[in-house]
């Protein structure tokens, strides 16, 4: 049976495993996926330790999706683009390295949400390591305008710099949270992870234009805060992260295994099982 693994720590929380049983319930694969917590100053002797074991590949979570953007022997250009890495897999050549968090959350956004992008002004919470792995999608996604707000404005420069040939026909440009005075945006994504300190980033007032969306990466109660925010502060709709969650797995499965699962069905599973849990 071919192994796969998510690779973090802490990494018990990780739905990854449930989310990857659902898609081989599905599809019949012949695969196991099992959560790794690695050492936090050993990734590359965990990484190396599954491969001898015969794992096959691997998601990668936090706070290693940097060291596996090094360990990687070939990167895709997403990967490239994001500086970080998500998804291995071990082949004869060595490891290849991709970031499936952009195309997870553009599906998520376009497909499952039916939020379009193109000719939007979007507004990006954050500059950390999820911020940089949908930055790239979010502008070939072709928005009239993407702003990075950042409580570190200079790591938001920091990004803007190092994409800004990535930015096209919009208008693109960083700065901290006081910045957004004065700005209105119809699609606004949380990517920090504020929610974690029970924080929300503060946003000034108007932020959200008439029918804005909101959206957390965060999923479940942890995305609550900010989505209610959102709300006070006049989004007209609101989602978490899960469907980026099972989008981005559904990317990496379909990587590994060359087969694409019926990602709504196990999205529509996932929210029943968290409803459940929650009552
Ligand atoms: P990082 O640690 O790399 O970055 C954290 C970001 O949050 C930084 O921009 C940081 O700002 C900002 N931040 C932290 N605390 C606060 C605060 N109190 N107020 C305002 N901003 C704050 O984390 P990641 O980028 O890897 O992850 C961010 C979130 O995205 C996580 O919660 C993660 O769970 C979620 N995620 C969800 C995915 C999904 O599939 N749904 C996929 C990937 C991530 P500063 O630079 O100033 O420190």
């Amino acid at each position: 049976m071919d192994r796969y693994a998510v690779i973090g720590n802490p990494v018990e929380h990780s739905k990854s495993p449930r989310i990857h049983a659902l898609f081989v319930r599905q599809t019949g694969q012949d695969m196991r996926y099992d959560a790794r917590c690695a050492p936090r100053d050993g990734f590359a002797a965990a990484v190396q330790a599954f491969r001898g074991e015969g794992g096959r590949g691997a998601n990668v979570t936090v706070p290693f999706k940097l060291d596996a953007c090094a360990l990687a022997d070939a990167l895709s250009t997403r990967a490239q683009a994001a500086g970080a890495v998500n998804t291995l897999t071990f082949t004869d050549e060595g490891i290849a390295g991709d970031n499936t968090d952009g195309v997870g959350l553009l599906r998520d956004l376009i497909v499952n949400l039916a939020c379009p992008l193109a000719g939007q002004r979007v507004l990006l919470l954050g500059a950390g390591g999820a911020a940089r792995g949908v930055l790239v999608p979010l502008l070939d996604a072709r928005p009239a305008k993407l702003v990075i707000a950042n409580r570190s404005s200079a790591r938001a420069r920091e990004l803007h710099a190092a994409l800004a040939a990535h930015g096209g026909q919009a208008a693109f440009r960083a700065g901290g949270f006081a910045d957004l005075a004065g700005d209105a945006f119809d699609v606004v994504i949380n990517a920090t992870s504020a929610s974690l300190e029970h924080a929300l980033p503060p946003l000034p007032q108007g932020v959200f234009a008439p029918g804005a969306f909101a959206y957390d990466l965060m999923y479940g109660e942890a995305a609550q805060a900010f989505l209610a925010a959102s709300r006070a502060a006049g989004a007209a709709r609101c989602a978490d992260g899960l469907g980026m969650l099972v989008e981005q797995a559904a990317e990496s499965f379909a990587i590994w295994r060359g087969v694409r699962p019926d990602s709504g069905a196990v999205l529509a599973e996932l929210r029943r099982e968290l409803a459940g849990a929650a009552r």
